[in-house]
């Protein structure tokens, strides 16, 4: 049931711009913390958003939410990430359970249309004035104690809204991002997608049938994400000027990267697309800023970088949770909510670096060699684990693991490059 927002309640305490999976949970917690907050949306939900395969660390935040359940009766249990790479056409299976920190063993595999509408759903359900088919079209921050923003409305109208705090949760369209010139493209980590839904697609028949897949081909890699009703996501990422200049249509560019990887074409013999494919492009960058006086930037607005190890939705939970704490605490008391956004900004920064050092290298040899053929000494795989679980603010328990990742990584490489430079025997040197 949405609650319609009539023209005489047009003033709140907080406006969330967005409706995504960020919009809607810092929407709902501040509104459980009392605040009068109102969501809008430029979309009616249900709505196709891609993102569909979510993290273990997800799980308690949902239990927050109290929407657990719920999430449980749409999704898919992944119990793991599957990794194979086209050399050899062998598989490799993590399992979230051999986390080397205290981590849910498991996570969900979902359609974001329903994930997203339960989100939403539960957000008006727990108090939030929310209004679909709004896109939001100025901010304006010439008021010192307030923010107006303008909006269209579904049948073309123009209405102006105003609050204490406005939180940007606009995902990639990044409203405030571009309207104060703070978002940065990261300046080499650059990369496209195409993907579509497929029926069809062979699954394991043991633990691992929800697993992601995630399949190397020589100039990217390709998802698999089993989804409910024998429905599954397939895409593939790779550099942008891998798919320009191709002669082929969405579709048949998919079909066509699908075929570089021996285990992803073995799965897929006999399936079939039942949606046209997708593109999108462009995915790394990241905010200078992320808030100021009556602002904050969450989930995707402030910065996305790469869907590598299904982090976005997660992170952007992550962050909604802690942004609506400090916006909680900022709403009371100023001095002691910019304190906290400052130490909230360091944790987003801080687990999104985590993630990026191993998204960057993810098409590197030496990631490959590392991830084929996995070592736990001194807990490095398991520390791993917990990484691609989510677990991105754990310090204690994973520096000396991941640091001798990171040392062997290096070590690779740099003995790849030595190999690289030594001529071969028969080698021509002039
Ligand atoms: C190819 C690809 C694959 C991905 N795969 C995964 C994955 O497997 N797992 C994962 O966790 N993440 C994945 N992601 C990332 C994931 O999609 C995002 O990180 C996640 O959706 C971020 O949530 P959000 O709430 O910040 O933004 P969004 O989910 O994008 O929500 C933003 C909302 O804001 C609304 N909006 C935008 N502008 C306006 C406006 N002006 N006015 C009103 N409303 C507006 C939009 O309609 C949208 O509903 C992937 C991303 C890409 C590009």
């Amino acid at each position: 049931m949405q609650q319609a927002i009539g023209p005489t309640s047009k003033t709140y305490d907080v406006l969330v711009v967005g409706g995504g999976p960020a919009g809607s949970t810092a929407s709902t917690l501040l509104s459980e913390l009392g605040w009068r907050v109102g969501l809008i949306e430029k979309e009616r939900h249900p709505r196709f958003h891609i993102g569909e395969s979510l993290l273990p660390w997800n799980l308690p935040i949902f239990e927050r939410l109290s929407v657990l359940d719920e999430v449980r009766k749409i999704g898919v249990v992944k119990n793991g990430i599957d990794f194979s790479e086209p050399s050899d056409g062998r598989e490799i299976s993590f399992a979230f359970r051999d986390a080397r920190t205290p981590t849910p063993p498991s996570a969900f595999q979902v359609r974001r249309s329903e994930l997203d509408e339960l989100l939403l759903r539960n957000a008006v359900k727990r108090g939030v004035e929310v209004a679909e088919e709004f896109r939001v079209t100025e901010v304006d921050f010439d008021q010192p104690d307030r923010v107006s923003i303008d909006t269209i409305g579904p049948d073309g109208g123009a209405a102006r809204w105003h609050a204490r705090f406005l939180v940007d949760a606009s995902g990639r369209d990044t409203l405030l991002g571009r309207a104060l010139s703070i978002k940065e493209r990261h300046p080499s980590h650059r990369s496209a997608a195409v993907f579509s839904h497929f029926k069809g697609v062979t699954r394991s028949g043991d633990k691992r049938a929800g697993n992601i897949g995630v399949h190397w081909f020589d100039q990217g890699w390709i998802w698999i994400i089993p989804l409910r009703d024998d429905i599954t996501s397939v895409g593939a990422v790779a550099a942008p000027s891998y798919f320009q200049n191709t002669g082929l249509d969405h579709d048949a560019l998919l079909l066509a990267t699908i075929s570089r990887s021996p285990a992803v074409a073995a799965r897929m013999r006999n399936a079939t697309m039942v949606m046209p494919a997708s593109m999108t492009g462009n995915f790394s960058y990241i905010c200078r800023r992320m808030w100021g006086a009556r602002y904050m930037l969450i989930g995707d607005a402030f910065a996305f970088v790469d869907p590598v190890f299904s982090s976005g939705v997660y992170l952007a939970m992550d962050g909604a949770v802690s942004a609506a704490d400090a916006i909680d605490t900022y709403l009371r008391n100023q001095e002691k909510g910019t304190a906290l956004f400052d130490r909230h900004e360091r944790r987003v920064r801080r687990g999104i670096s985590n993630y990026s050092w191993f998204i960057e290298r993810f098409n590197e040899p030496a990631t490959k060699a590392l991830f084929m053929n996995p070592s736990n000494v001194l807990g490095m795989q398991s520390a791993i684990l917990a990484r691609l679980a989510g677990d991105v603010h754990s310090v204690a328990r994973l520096w000396l693991p991941l640091g001798l990742y990171k040392l062997i990584y290096n070590c690779i490489r740099l003995l790849g490059a030595r190999a690289n430079s030594t001529p071969a025997p028969g080698d021509q040197v002039n």
